[in-house]
């Protein structure tokens, strides 16, 4: 275990439009338990060991979050509000050259609202040791790939599949230096929707192997309304057991 003190920093992902839950209501704003979906992962990274937080939101909403989040809730560790890109990827690159001063960056989607504070210790400590990780659980489930007709074409290795969730963390250099070579690639070739996530610009262009960390089954992604219901059920399952 490598003990060098390292600062961390955590960008949080609330730039996407969630076109896939409906309503007018962008969903990192709609209530869920008394707050809105946003808060949480806020909460989560200011009460974990990060010493800074930027949010990355959909532009034009960069000051109503700054007092509507970072001021309203008095969170001490948000440095900065900036605008998100066109895609995922756009977005946390935005994210990760607004960060002030930090060895290791982690990346969070804002719709993973059930984010705890176990997880986020374990890839920082994996970010240190290997330079890259996500955090992601063994699929429980059956996955096959399927070729354009909607037909099986193969059948992955059920003990070697894992779903991948946020955080993301890696060492900074290690990550600019990827974002920046990603970028240009995007821009010569058009790279529209490759990038679905962060591991995957460390694994193009890092030339260092990304550690699949333990993450959480109840760490989802809030997409669609059903998973707005379930996201409530386990809050208030952590609120009964005092968790939270
Ligand atoms: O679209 P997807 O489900 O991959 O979004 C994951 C996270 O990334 C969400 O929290 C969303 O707000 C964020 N995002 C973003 N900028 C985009 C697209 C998505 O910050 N352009």
């Amino acid at each position: 275990m490598n003990t060098e003190k390292t600062r961390s920093a955590a960008v949080i992902l609330a730039g996407g439009t969630g076109k896939r839950m409906g309503g007018d209501v962008p969903k990192q704003y709609l209530e869920l338990c008394g707050h809105p979906l946003l808060y949480y992962a806020i909460d989560c990274f200011e009460k974990s060991s990060v010493s800074e937080i930027v949010l990355v939101v959909t532009p034009g909403d960069e000051e109503r979050v700054r007092r509507d989040f970072a001021e309203a809730y008095g969170f001490s560790k948000v440095s900065c509000v900036v605008a998100g890109g066109k895609e995922r990827y756009n977005s946390s690159y935005n994210g990760i050259r607004a960060v002030s001063d930090a060895d290791i960056v982690l990346i969070h989607d804002a719709a993973r609202a059930l984010i705890t504070t176990d997880v986020i210790e374990r890839t920082i400590a994996d970010a240190r040791e290997y330079g890259a990780c996500v955090a992601a659980v063994p699929s429980k489930d059956t996955i096959k790939l399927s070729d354009e007709d909607g037909f099986v074409e193969s059948t992955i290795d059920r003990s070697r599949a894992w779903i991948i969730q946020t955080p993301q963390a890696f060492r900074m250099p290690l990550i600019k230096a990827a974002y920046e070579q990603a970028e240009k690639e995007a821009s010569e070739k058009g790279l529209s929707g490759f990038f679905t996530d962060d591991a995957m610009v460390a694994e193009r262009y890092s030339g260092r192997k990304v550690k699949i960390t333990m993450g959480n089954y109840e760490n989802i992604k809030v997409t669609t309304p059903d998973d707005l219901k379930v996201a409530e059920e386990i809050l208030m399952s952590r609120r009964g057991a005092d968790l939270i």
